[in-house]
């Protein structure tokens, strides 16, 4: 994730004090330059840096410390306290109007992602039970409209645009005509993409403010790709001097560059982050937990976001059935293929897996597990026969070679997805049961 270089830094850093029995002030001064040096490393403002190790030497040196706490679990504990600070504290959720429809506005450099969260918002919102409508005002980038409408397809949500064939269009009249629409159609959520730049210039900001005072919006969100290093300082201070927003989304916080973005934006505009998308499908999105980031940054893992993905992946029904299989040891390779499908709907396989405590440490696995795996895992079991996929034991040696050449893998590959399928048999079973499973390397999740 964005953070994976100062998430590294910063469990070095901790590591080196889990020796010691006391902490003096110079190792207090020493972790905290190593800290301040991390974050800057990690392009995060430097006014939010100061503000940050200031705190965090303070309190390390004060009497504000858990004593029940050893020296290093204390700084652990002061540091996570001042990430979920920066990031945010509490955080908030979105403001809906009392008269709908919800006006939410997204601003944004070009590229940053609005159009991409635009359908990961209604799709988010419809889940929740809201009945939204996406509004094309990008009448400035070739195929944005386009764009927005095959989102819209994806996530089955209406897409007012401006007729194809009117002329280049007017997207202050675009935003204007939406909200009739929506108040005719039962919409209650009107989420409203613009145009963005490249970079920042008066014309675009003047066209975002026309927008916002034409439909006067209950959210504008300024849509921050992480990636974006120190410019993104620069970047949200003109956004908020420009157009004025309520609240920020992070997107491409999957990428690997420095996230200090997502670590700067609340210091420095002082407007919550309300999501976080981390990735280019359309599940890739999060609702923004400043605890639950800052966790995941120390690398103390964001098991609740893990789980909320899963059940929003598993529906109940499922859920039940495949339990009841796992008691009954009734589970076959079939339900394996199953599971797997369902796991992809997750979102990727490496940035769930990132959310497990200690994930970082596993550093080297989680490089190898790529979701190709699951492609050839698919493959191995569509070339066995219905018979062999609800009687694995059926297969020997001659069978296993066979399925081999179907699906284009090596025997051993097919051995190995056998190992993997009787291991997971095993692990649900004892989930089904009520237990923990262990794994590997881990301790009990
Ligand atoms: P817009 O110009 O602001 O509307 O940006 P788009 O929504 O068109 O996104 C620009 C590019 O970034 C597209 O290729 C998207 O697929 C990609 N993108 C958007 N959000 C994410 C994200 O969270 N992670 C990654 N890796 N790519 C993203």
């Amino acid at each position: 994730m964005a953070f994976g270089s100062l998430s590294d830094r910063l469990t070095e850093t901790f590591r080196s004090l889990r020796s010691k029995g006391r902490l003096s002030p110079s190792d207090i001064d020493k972790t905290v330059r190593e800290i301040r040096r991390a974050l800057l490393d990690s392009d995060v403002a430097l006014e939010v840096v100061k503000s940050f190790t200031q705190a965090v030497r303070e309190r390390a040196l004060g009497d504000d410390v858990n004593k029940a706490l050893n020296p290093a679990q204390q700084v652990v504990s002061i540091v996570m306290e001042e990430l979920e600070a920066i990031l945010g504290g509490t955080g908030r959720g979105l403001t809906f109007s009392k008269t709908p429809p919800t006006v939410i506005m997204l601003a944004g450099l070009q590229g940053a992602g609005k159009t991409t969260l635009a359908g990961k918002l209604a799709k988010y919102l419809k889940a929740e039970g809201h009945t939204p409508v996406l509004v094309a005002c990008d009448l400035q980038r070739p195929g944005a409209v386009d764009q927005l409408q095959i989102v819209g397809g994806q996530v089955e949500v209406p897409v007012f645009a401006p007729e194809p064939g009117s002329g280049v269009g007017d997207p202050v009249k675009v935003a204007k005509d939406s909200l009739r629409f929506a108040t005719d159609k039962l919409h209650d959520v009107v989420i409203v993409d613009t145009a963005g730049r490249t970079g920042v210039d008066e014309d675009m900001m003047a066209q975002a403010r026309a927008i916002r005072d034409a439909v006067t919006p209950d959210e504008v969100l300024f849509v921050l790709d992480a990636m974006i290093g120190q410019d993104a300082v620069h970047t949200a201070r003109a956004f908020g001097d420009g157009v004025d927003f309520t609240g920020v989304v992070l997107t491409k916080l999957d990428g690997d560059q420095k996230g200090g973005a997502a670590l700067s934006v609340k210091g420095i505009t002082d407007r919550d982050i309300l999501f976080a998308s981390t990735g280019e499908k359309l599940d890739d999105f999060e609702v923004f937990h400043p605890d639950r980031m800052a966790k995941r940054i120390l690398d103390l893992g964001d098991v609740m976001t893990l789980i909320e993905q899963a059940q929003k992946a598993f529906d109940e029904e499922s859920r039940a059935e495949m339990e009841q299989k796992f008691l009954s040891d009734t589970f076959t390779l079939d339900d394996f293929l199953d599971q797997l499908q369902q796991v992809k709907k997750m979102g990727s396989l490496q940035s769930m897996i990132g959310m497990l405590p200690g994930a970082r440490g596993m550093k080297e696995q989680l490089d190898n597990v790529d979701d190709k795996d699951i492609a050839r895992t698919e493959a191995i079991i569509r070339s066995m026969t219905p018979t062999e996929r609800v009687n694995p034991k059926l297969l020997n040696a001659s069978r296993r070679k066979r399925i081999a050449l179907g699906s284009g893998v090596s025997v051993t590959d097919v051995n190995q997805l056998m190992a993997r399928f009787e291991q997971a048999q095993k692990m649900m079973k004892t989930v089904a049961k009520g237990g923990v499973p262990q794994i590997p390397g881990m301790g009990p999740v």
